[in-house]
């Protein structure tokens, strides 16, 4: 996408293969003594950032393309590519990416002549990747092809699914790694489409189809992103998947807790892909996460955050950020989808309890004037519930209660009902991961010429329940992560939001 952003200054240097930015980057250290004192140090470090600014070809793989998901983004990318109309009872509607922070979003950039605040596209303040240029393939246990899929899925509007038709009905997955061991027994019925062989041969056969769709499509770059069924947890043990030898090992010796996601995992890494965990499982098992940095490959993980967690998020900043005091958390889902059809097993639920309700540890944890012993409880009640109510289909119902302390011995209820299609919001999602994660590969961060090798899992975190290596599940935090490596890269400072000035005096 063109990008019609440009800084001006003698810090960034546009270069036909390069944009070049020198960029101070102002943090602090801080040392906490026994004896409750706080010492701030702060420190400045000059680096190079450099952004590749040729896009490359890129393909996306997804693992469960057949379903809800990964019907829903394909068809929404394949709509925006040919520019598809469609009406419903209220009207026309036309093809659009709401939803996503990439092809939708905007980042603050400085004030104009009137002191007003002036808005930038964020996909057109660094080179990035156009979705509608984007190859898309991938694997399921179900040879549906992606029009009846789409169909199965039941959530695009019936004119729309009949234009898309011809764009999908030739899309069939590829032949998937299955172990039914991993997700309920209801899902046996979808399974006519998977390999067989020893584990390891299903990681050989896997990294075949990535080389053969990068052929095919004369591709530069595959990003490999799970949408299949929440999987069980699976065991974490020395001498199975604690080291990439053993977990190699393990493969070969088709052992038991080996999770196929684990399998596509491997097979993602060993072919210089980035791997990005759509789902709540433990997929990124030690071993996969030694062979992500013994081969520099970009992980991602775990769960899409979409409805109920990114509120969540949102509120706990609010709550715990205002000193109030949330000491219970009760989250309710229902939904129809096969996701929920999944999840109505007590295993592959248990995976989603444990993403949908660690999200706000970190911020009780930010504030122990609130949670100090002797004030009541030490951290709030927190439970998740989830059903599965077939009749309302892809779209889920959350149902929330959060009651604080406020002050006085005074109690603050908030009750939030959210009803939405739960594809149409993961599947912009879905697009910022791909299209941030890619642009971050081409972004290369020097201090003295040595690399920084920045945690993907945490810049991404505000797309994800539970971020691998995260540092804050705050949603404001998260953002500000992405708009401040973007606004790095162009050597404009983190923003302050301060207004101090109108400009320079
Ligand atoms: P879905 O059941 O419609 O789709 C999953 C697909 O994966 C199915 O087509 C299934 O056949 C396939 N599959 C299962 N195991 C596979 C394997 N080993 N290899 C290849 N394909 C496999 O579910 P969905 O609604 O598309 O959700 C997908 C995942 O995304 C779920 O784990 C869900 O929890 C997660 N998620 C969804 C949302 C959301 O939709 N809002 C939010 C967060 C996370």
């Amino acid at each position: 996408m063109p990008v019609h952003v440009k800084v001006n200054s003698p810090k960034v240097t546009y270069e036909s293969d390069f944009i070049k930015a020198k960029y101070c980057y102002e943090s602090s250290s801080a040392t906490q003594h026994p004896d409750g004192r706080i010492t701030i140090n702060p420190y400045t470090l000059d680096m190079d950032v450099t952004t590749a600014a040729k896009i490359p070809r890129t393909g996306l793989m997804m693992v469960g393309w057949g379903g809800n998901n990964g019907t829903t983004f394909t068809g929404m990318c394949l709509a925006n590519k040919h520019n598809l109309t469609w009406h419903s009872k209220v009207g026309e509607h036309k093809a659009d990416f709401l939803g996503s922070v990439s092809m939708i979003g905007t980042f603050p950039v400085g004030l104009n002549e009137a002191g007003e605040e002036v808005f930038a596209p964020v996909r057109h303040m660094l080179p990035m990747l156009n979705p509608t240029e984007m190859e898309i393939d991938g694997w399921d246990i179900s040879n549906m092809n992606l029009a009846d899929g789409m169909k199965r899925a039941a959530v695009f509007d019936w004119e729309l699914q009949e234009k898309l038709r011809s764009h999908m009905e030739h899309l069939k997955p590829r032949k998937a790694v299955f172990f039914q061991d991993f997700v309920a027994a209801n899902q046996a019925d979808r399974v006519n489409n998977v390999l067989t062989g020893s584990k390891f041969e299903q990681m050989e056969q896997i990294r075949a189809d990535i080389c053969d769709f990068k052929k095919e499509k004369n591709l530069d770059k595959v990003i490999i992103l799970w949408v299949g069924n929440t999987e069980r947890f699976s065991e974490i043990a020395s001498g199975l998947n604690d080291t990439w030898e053993n977990l190699e090992k393990a493969m070969k010796a088709s052992a038991h807790e080996i999770s196929p996601s684990t399998v596509y995992a491997a097979a993602a890494i060993l072919e210089g892909c980035a791997f990005i965990n759509g789902s709540p499982q433990n997929t990124l098992v030690p071993g996969i996460l030694e062979l992500a940095e013994k081969h520099k490959v970009m992980i991602v993980g775990d769960d899409l955050k979409t409805g109920q967690t990114k509120l969540k998020s949102v509120l706990m900043d609010y709550l715990v950020g205002a000193g109030l005091k949330p000491e219970s958390i009760v989250s309710y889902n229902h939904l129809g989808n096969n996701d929920g059809k999944n999840l109505s097993a007590p295993q592959t639920f248990r995976s989603k309890e444990i993403t949908k309700r660690g999200v706000v540890d970190d911020m009780v944890a930010s504030n122990k004037e609130l949670f100090a012993a002797g004030t009541g409880p030490q951290k709030p009640d927190h439970l998740v519930v989830i059903k599965y109510v077939p009749y309302v289909g892809d779209s889920k119902r959350a149902m929330d209660e959060y009651t604080s302390a406020i002050a006085m011995g005074g109690l603050n209820t908030l009750v939030i009902h959210n009803t939405c299609e739960d594809s149409l919001l993961a599947a912009p999602i879905m697009l910022d991961l791909v299209l941030f994660l890619e642009l971050f590969q081409r972004m290369d961060v020097k201090v003295n010429g040595k690399k920084i090798h920045f945690e993907m899992g945490q810049v991404l975190g505000y797309w994800m329940k539970a971020p691998l290596h995260t540092m804050t599940n705050s949603l404001f935090r998260q953002r500000s992560c992405i708009e401040n490596l973007v606004r790095a890269a162009l050597s404009l400072p983190a923003n302050n939001h301060l207004f101090l000035t109108k400009g320079p005096i």
